[in-house]
């Protein structure tokens, strides 16, 4: 699967989000887009195309209210949902790396409940330009269990049962 068919699913997936809700009301999407690597591993920064994708859509399709400037990226309101919205772009030597941190607004989650690990479709890159060691590579693997594209937008997508 390629980058590319990965973006259109994700725009499609963000389009169901916003069919009477939003992304914020989902706990799976909240966590997804706030996995913050550097957490794990403290030394470089590490992303990937999915979490890049989510947040990039996110920006693009997500009303804030409110939005102000932080050091590091900007903070504001869900237009939708009142969620509060933490976003910040990490520094690297070649691009940044993205979060998106949300705070549930007062409006019940719509999205399946998140818990265990969060997974990923694709490998995780380094955003400096020295290549992770066989061992990080190992550890970010072993914490964020691979799943096929297929599964991960059907388990991105899930409603509350
Ligand atoms: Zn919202």
């Amino acid at each position: 699967m390629s980058v590319e068919t990965l973006e259109r699913s994700i725009d499609e997936l963000m389009s169901d989000y916003l069919a009477g809700a939003c992304p914020c009301r989902f706990p799976r999407f909240r966590a997804t887009v706030g996995r913050d690597i550097t957490a794990l591993f403290g030394v470089a920064e590490y992303t990937n195309p999915e979490q890049e994708q989510l947040i990039a859509r996110f920006d693009a399709r997500v009303a804030l209210t409110g939005r102000s400037p932080t050091r590091t990226g900007w903070r504001g309101f869900c237009a939708r949902c009142n969620g509060e919205i933490v976003r910040e772009d990490i520094e690297g030597e070649r691009e940044p790396a993205s979060h998106l941190f949300i705070t549930p607004g007062p409006a019940p989650d719509v999205g399946a409940p998140f818990e265990g690990a969060i997974p990923r479709v694709y490998g995780f890159y380094p955003l400096g330009r020295a290549a992770p060691s066989q061992l990080v590579v190992a550890q970010l693997n072993a914490a964020y269990p691979l799943m096929s594209e297929e599964h991960w937008l059907a388990w991105m997508r899930a409603r509350q049962r």
